[in-house]
């Protein structure tokens, strides 16, 4: 049954970037270095920091990310803290690499989910976005993965390059035994928003036709697949996750966002200075947060207009939900 996953202030969800080196050089990679810096966060500093969120007295998920989060050598440590201060879930998204042997270091009791993120069902398609040899290294590490007990999910990051291969690719999650499903929608930050020659970001007609029936084809085969609502139905409500929900993504210099799509720009509304949280000046994406626009999320019209389209009276056609609203299907198997 398909349902949309309501927001939450009753969980904190915590997005650690520990580092903002990567191995990798996607087209689309997100991670902007000039905002964010280079450096890998000390094993103390990750350890401080886990302790902020794990105290906010809520329940509190994790997902580490980087760059490439295993290519940080203390990152079976840093799990093996998360786990002790209590976070509820904890999750690592990698590019396959697993550097550091990391499946041997950890174990699927401190683990919830290895994340592999693979952006085609074939080499040719995957490759051409992610590098040559992600594909088959990537397959590799999910095998290794499941082998090693642990459950896994894989990211597809819809574009207008691989939106044609998702028909290809519930055989290759059956196949891999992948537990979740999840599809992104291509964001218009980092390198994709260099690159504006290339429409990158499918159009709102081929989304709606294409994702919900892929989703629930996928589902079917007991797989739980998750996919952004991205356009809202006309009446439905539309929530800023930025007021409704708690979020934090944390970059290693210690910006922390509450929205993911303003992380090209000084915006965030919060940092941490000395181990401790503390608010930024104004303005910044909380000042954005409370404007109620037509077109549904600000952030959207600001970085990402190309995917409104408005009638000739000025009023948008539709509004674009939250990038944070997800809808669920559960595995039907
Ligand atoms: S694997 Fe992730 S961090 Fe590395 S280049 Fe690709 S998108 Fe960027
Ligand atoms: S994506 Fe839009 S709606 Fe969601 S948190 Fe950011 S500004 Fe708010």
């Amino acid at each position: 049954m398909k349902k949309t996953v309501a927001f939450s202030k009753n969980a904190v969800n915590v997005f650690f970037h520990i580092l903002t080196r990567c191995n990798l050089k996607c087209s689309h990679c997100y991670i902007n270095k000039k905002q964010h810096g280079k450096n890998n966060l000390p094993l103390k500093t990750i350890e401080d920091w886990l302790k902020i969120f794990a105290s906010m007295g809520k329940e509190a998920n994790i997902i580490f990310l980087g760059g490439e989060p295993t290519l940080h050598p203390n990152l079976p440590m840093a799990v093996t803290k998360a786990k002790s201060l209590g976070y509820t879930s904890i999750t690592v998204d990698t590019n396959g690499y697993l550097f550091y042997n990391i499946l041997s270091k950890v174990s699927p009791d401190i683990i919830d989910y290895f994340s592999f993120s693979l952006d085609g069902a074939t080499r040719k398609t995957n490759d051409t976005i992610r590098g040559k040899g992600s594909f088959d290294t990537c397959i590799q590490g999910i095998k290794a993965a499941v082998s090693g007990g642990f459950s896994t999910s894989l990211i597809y990051t819809v574009s207008t390059q691989n939106i044609h291969e998702l028909d290809s690719i519930p055989p290759l999650l059956k196949d891999l035994k992948v537990d979740r499903f999840f599809i992104q929608v291509i964001g218009i930050r980092g390198k994709s928003a260099e690159s504006k020659a290339d429409k990158l970001q499918v159009s709102r007609r081929d989304w709606l036709k294409i994702i919900p029936d892929a989703a629930r084809r996928i589902a079917r085969l007991g797989i739980t697949v998750t996919y952004p609502k991205v356009f809202l139905d006309p009446k439905e409500p539309f929530e800023c996750a930025g007021l409704v929900a708690d979020n934090y993504f944390i970059f290693p210099n210690g910006r922390v966002y509450r929205c993911p799509l303003c992380e090209d720009y000084p915006l965030h509304s919060m940092e941490i200075k000395d181990n401790v949280l503390v608010n930024t000046p104004r303005i910044n994406e909380n000042d954005l947060f409370t404007l109620t626009i037509p077109e549904g999320c600000v952030m959207n019209k600001l970085f990402q207009p190309d995917n409104l389209i408005y009638h000739r009276n000025g009023r948008p056609k539709y509004r674009v939900a939250c990038c944070m609203l997800k809808e669920e299907i559960r595995g039907l198997s």
